[in-house]
């Protein structure tokens, strides 16, 4: 089939490799000369694995890039739209961008019939408006279908999460709209990509062939925003339940373990840390909140997911004053800037917010990052305090304690005894749970994590109970602080 995707970020450009990697002919738009200039050069432009494999089997052959909307709508029967829709000023999507490329596409319709999908993340009623401004500028009634097509790809691996999904929704009102996006994911929902000799490897436990959903356009754009709210709300689940841990004197990696045992739980998402982040869970769940507002429901559950995820970076920060006491001038490793591990993406990082706290309070940052020093490096005016490594061991260099705060499989990797000599003090601050209490303690770490007890060797003369007690104080301090702030 011949596809154009609007929109060459972190969703258009992986779906557009996908899409041509199981046969499709794909042109991929953006308004960015730049970036389409960078992709027709050769660059990939994000950090995504298996994605620039797939750019380089495809580029100039089954996948090209253009900023002319107009050739590449009219040479196609499917055209995704995969631009941003950001958080309005009331937390509401911002669909001005999705409305301004309805427009231009709507005047390239002509008598060929064309399916518009919906890729972005869009709140319930929108496919009814993309068909009716279309028509309002000009597409003839007959010659379009609107779908909506929500993608529920993870950046980090999300190449794999498109090419063996969970499942692929389609929400359409019509059987013909249907059945041409049945036809254009059958490589995926009938198993024929993943026997391909030269298919990505199918990763272990992903379902295959891929489940097809069909609903109506409402229920596919309810899917999303449900699916990412619900998402959000285990991971605060978890971070509260780590925080009675922290008290109760708990191991949360234990109660993980023995709830995601229970198959109507499951283990996945129960990974507390310092919150989540991300262009999607923050944004997705404001616009949800006042989609349900619109629809006459106050979905207060939601303002206490997004609560406890913003008190997890401050009760982050509290852990680090209670493993250093005072913070001007102390000199932090910090290992990891991106929203989550396997990404260069940094939008509403939590690592990036933990950071901005950390220099407020006069802390030295040294950071690393494997794939995101480029995009952290815009975020900090000239005179911050920050410096970028190249390793996580030059960030470790004389620090007075290191930090972690994104999941990268490197760091949960690396050499302890080499970490611990570049260090001025073995001190780590984690806000991933990347490592064993005990290997840390062994190692002759001071070590803090999310919803365990800090771990203390026993050649310092600290109990647990008093490491405890100094953390409480820390935090008791500062509540009293902040009441008297307000
Ligand atoms: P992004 O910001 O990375 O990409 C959007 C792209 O659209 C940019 O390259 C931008 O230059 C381009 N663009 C903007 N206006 C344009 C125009 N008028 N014409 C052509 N191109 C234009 O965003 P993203 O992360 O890819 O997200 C896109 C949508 O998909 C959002 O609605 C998001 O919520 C949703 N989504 C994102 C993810 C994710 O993990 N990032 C996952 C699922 C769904």
């Amino acid at each position: 089939m011949r596809i154009a995707i609007v929109g060459s970020g972190y969703v258009g450009l992986v779906a557009a490799a996908c899409l041509a990697e199981i046969g499709h002919h794909v042109v991929c738009i953006d308004n960015d000369p730049q970036k389409i200039a960078a992709l027709k050069a050769g660059h990939t432009v994000i950090h995504e694995e298996f994605l620039p494999e797939l750019l380089e089997r495809h580029r100039d052959e089954h996948l090209t890039f253009t900023t002319s909307l107009k050739e590449a709508v009219r040479s196609s029967s499917v055209i995704f739209i995969a631009v941003g829709t950001p958080p309005s000023e009331s937390g509401e999507a911002d669909l001005s961008v999705l409305e301004s490329v309805c427009h231009e596409i709507a005047q390239e319709i002509d008598a060929e019939f064309k399916v518009v999908a919906v890729k972005s993340t869009v709140p319930v009623g929108t496919n009814a408006w993309v068909r009716r401004v279309m028509v309002r500028y000009g597409a003839p009634q007959a010659s379009f279908e609107v779908a909506s097509n929500p993608e529920f790809l993870r950046e980090g691996c999300a190449v794999t999460d498109f090419l063996y999904p969970d499942r692929i929704v389609i929400g359409s009102d019509t059987d013909r709209c249907t059945a041409v996006l049945q036809t254009l994911y059958d490589p995926l929902t009938s198993g024929k990509y993943a026997k391909s000799k030269h298919a990505i490897p199918v990763p272990d436990a992903a379902p295959t062939p891929a489940t097809l959903i069909v609903s109506s356009a409402r229920s596919a754009e309810l899917i999303k925003h449900a699916s990412n709210a619900y998402l959000a709300m285990k991971i605060s689940f978890i971070n509260a339940v780590a925080n009675i841990c922290e008290s109760a004197g708990a191991d949360v990696q234990e109660v993980c373990l023995g709830m995601g045992a229970d198959q109507r739980i499951g283990p996945k998402f129960l990974r507390p840390g310092i919150g989540y982040g991300g262009s999607c869970f923050p944004k997705d769940l404001t616009a949800f909140r006042a989609v349900a507002r619109d629809c006459g429901y106050e979905f207060t559950l939601l303002d206490e997911v997004m609560r406890i995820n913003e008190d997890q970076r401050r009760a982050f920060l509290r852990k680090v004053r209670s493993a250093l006491w005072t913070l001007k001038g102390k000199r932090l490793a910090v290992l990891g800037l991106a929203f989550k591990g396997g990404t260069d993406d940094i939008r509403e990082s939590p690592a990036i917010a933990v950071i901005q706290m950390l220099l407020h309070e006069k802390c030295e940052i040294v950071a690393y990052d494997p794939a995101a020093v480029d995009r952290a490096r815009q975020e900090f005016p000239p005179a911050a305090k920050i410096t970028f490594a190249s390793t996580a061991y030059d960030a470790a260099k004389d620090a007075d304690a290191l930090l972690v705060l994104t999941d990268w499989e490197e760091f949960a990797a690396l050499d302890l005894t080499r970490l611990k000599k570049q260090l001025k003090h073995p001190i780590v601050i984690d806000g991933r749970n990347l490592y064993s209490r005990r290997e840390m303690m062994h190692q002759g770490f001071t070590y803090f994590s999310v919803g365990r007890q800090e771990a203390v060797p026993a050649t310092l003369g600290v109990t647990r109970s008093s490491a405890r007690a100094q953390a409480h104080a820390v935090a008791k301090l500062e509540a009293n602080n902040t009441t008297e702030a307000a």
